[in-house]
């Protein structure tokens, strides 16, 4: 009672959906960039996914504001088969681009693994 009411989008990882015409204006903005503990999230789990998944042959963006406009072109395709956003990357310092993850999913992985 009392405290029924739990907003399930806070602790969701953005998944933005932009007009693809507006999107390098609105990222200009800066506004939508990660958060220092959502990024030590991702490189954790980075991580212990190990360098193969996590780095490998990816490809790898100088920053997140490349990748993030690379992931919104892709998320812009009708036929894609799920959403992408850039993560930090442990093992070579860059981003790359992987699967829309929940940051309970990745929470979880975490703990999971530890
Ligand atoms: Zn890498």
């Amino acid at each position: 009672m009392g405290n029924n009411i739990v907003s399930k989008s806070r602790g969701v990882a953005r998944t933005i959906m932009l007009d693809p015409d507006s999107s390098d204006a609105r990222f200009e903005s800066g506004r939508d960039y990660m958060d220092e503990k959502l990024k030590q999230l991702h490189l954790n789990a980075g991580r212990l996914s190990g360098e193969q998944k996590t780095c490998g042959t990816k490809m790898r963006h100088p920053t997140e504001e490349i990748a993030k406009k690379v992931a919104n072109k892709m998320n812009a395709r009708p036929l894609r088969k799920y959403d992408v956003e850039p993560y930090p990357c442990p093992f070579c310092g860059m981003w790359h681009l992987g699967r829309t993850m929940p940051i309970d999913v990745l929470k979880s992985f975490a703990a999971e693994k530890e």
